[in-house]
């Protein structure tokens, strides 16, 4: 089920959402989507009288913290999650909560009590997929229609019952990649790098105009991201009393500096290019994004919301601190991300990208894999070289565990993400320095051993929160 064989484009790594959890909140918030999707193209969308949600296995033991409850209500209410104005989500819920209705479809009235019409059924997992919910909708009539879909993972959502149109799979690419070996081989045949092959197969879903557009938009929504995180204090909302530390480190780099956006994209520079002061601006700016992840901010999922800082992060570091500076700086974001996506869609097609299927591996592992080989690329390295720094980051991620404390994406989430973007740059600068012919582990090795150690892991530690300091640090997360 989790693994996949389908043509995957950048866009389907990096997707711009709202916090905190790709697979907790953005893929149940879909999900609610596609099951109403499926009410109107079966013409029974007029008749819901009412309707109830099951959550099971993981989305039970965890989603009150991931916010899995509110994703299903605005998905029903079918907010569009790239453009909802994020806080006015608290307010829509609140109203949900006191009017006991909800608008399903964004028109019709239903009666609706989330304690009563959402189940967190803890002790039940589903055997399709650890991820699994079921909408149920009441009809006009006496009849009940259902659909359960797994959320696998980056916000990737697939159904039971598999009805969905399968034309993005059919797309033939004119490189199909499925190992790494694969990508080298054709820069090879082809005497090209990884960001112009990743290219030509791109060009099979859009036109370049709206490739780099996007690739532009996604960047400029991770900075953005950043920069909101660096400004904004305070206690992050679950009852964790977790502070905000992102705008105290900001206002330490950046003293006195510019509150507009801008400018303080301007100022990076003057933050120094000492070693002391590359891992503050680098933690700094991954604090700030799952900051505003852990707050149901907008983030960009890369690969996954509870690792949405890591690539940012060193993109970030790329664009405004780095020397020497990119000669073009946003062709190189363009450069990065199409590298650090391929390197995403390598381990969604050869392991996971779901901390419930492979724990926090999956999550801050790949991304920091991804910024590895999307960094080296910037620095000057071959194709080979940043295959080298992505299989370098995740190497130093195998077996990491997931046991985020009352199942919020903040501790240790938060702080994770800056220990993956600084190996990121580790990794590849020790790529760049490095003969890969040379090396005894390749990319494929360790993604095939990050998805072995993925079925060996206990399931405590895939995003349950019933091992590791999720048990150590008990909390109770309120209810919805
Ligand atoms: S511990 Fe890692 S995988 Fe688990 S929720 Fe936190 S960031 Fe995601």
């Amino acid at each position: 089920m989790e693994r996949t064989r389908e043509s995957i484009s950048v866009f389907d790594i990096f997707k711009i959402g709202v916090g905190p959890s790709s697979s907790h909140t953005m893929g149940p918030w879909r999900a609610a989507q596609r099951f109403l999707n499926r009410a109107r193209r079966d013409g029974w969308f007029d008749r819901i009288q009412s309707v109830h949600v099951d959550l099971f296995g993981s989305l039970a033991k965890t989603g009150r913290g991931h916010g899995t409850d509110i994703a299903v209500m605005l998905g029903l209410m079918d907010a569009d999650v790239e453009a909802i104005d994020t806080t006015t989500i608290p307010g829509i819920i609140s109203e949900i909560k006191s009017k006991q209705v909800l608008r399903v479809g964004g028109t019709r009235e239903v009666p609706f009590t989330p304690m009563t019409h959402i189940g967190f059924h803890v002790t039940k997992t589903h055997p399709g997929h650890p991820n699994a919910l079921t909408f149920r909708a009441q009809l006009e009539g006496g009849e009940e229609m259902q659909g359960t879909f797994f959320s696998v993972g980056g916000g990737f959502v697939v159904s039971e019952e598999q009805d969905e149109p399968i034309a993005r799979q059919q797309v033939q690419l004119p490189f199909p990649i499925e190992l790494a070996a694969d990508a080298l081989r054709y820069c090879e045949e082809k005497g090209t790098n990884l960001p112009t092959l990743v290219m030509q197969n791109e060009l099979a879903w859009r036109t370049m105009p709206e490739i780099r557009e996007r690739l532009r938009r996604i960047a400029s929504t991770m900075f953005e991201c950043v920069w909101r995180g660096a400004h904004t204090e305070g206690i992050l909302p679950g009852g964790l009393n977790v502070k905000r530390r992102a705008a105290a480190m900001n206002q330490a780099l950046v003293p006195g500096g510019p509150t507009d956006y801008e400018g303080w994209l301007a100022a990076l520079r003057s933050i120094g290019t000492g070693f002391s002061e590359n891992l503050q601006a680098v933690s700094m700016f991954a604090l700030a994004v799952n900051e505003e992840n852990a707050a149901f901010g907008r983030v960009v999922t890369a690969p996954t919301n509870g690792a949405a800082g890591v690539i940012p992060a060193v993109l970030l570091y790329m664009f405004a601190v780095m020397e020497p500076e990119p000669a073009d700086p946003w062709r190189a974001c363009e450069e990065f991300l199409l590298v650090a996506g391929e390197v995403g869609s390598l381990f969604k097609k050869g392991a996971t990208i779901s901390a419930a299927m492979g724990g926090c591996q999956a999550e801050i592992g790949v991304s920091s894999a991804m910024a590895a080989a999307g960094l080296a690329h910037v620095r000057g390295a071959t194709a080979a070289q940043c295959m080298m720094a992505a299989e370098i980051a995740m190497e130093h991620h195998l077996g990491m565990t997931c046991d985020p404390i009352g199942g919020l994406v903040q501790v240790p989430c938060i702080e994770r993400n800056t220990m993956g973007a600084i190996k990121a740059i580790n990794a590849a600068e020790i790529a760049i320095i490095s003969d890969p012919a040379a090396a005894r582990v390749s990319l494929d090795d360790v993604i095939s051993t990050m998805w072995q150690t993925a079925l060996d892991m206990s399931e405590k530690y895939k995003e349950t929160s019933e091992g590791g300091l999720a048990v150590r640090i008990p909390v109770i997360v309120p209810e919805c």
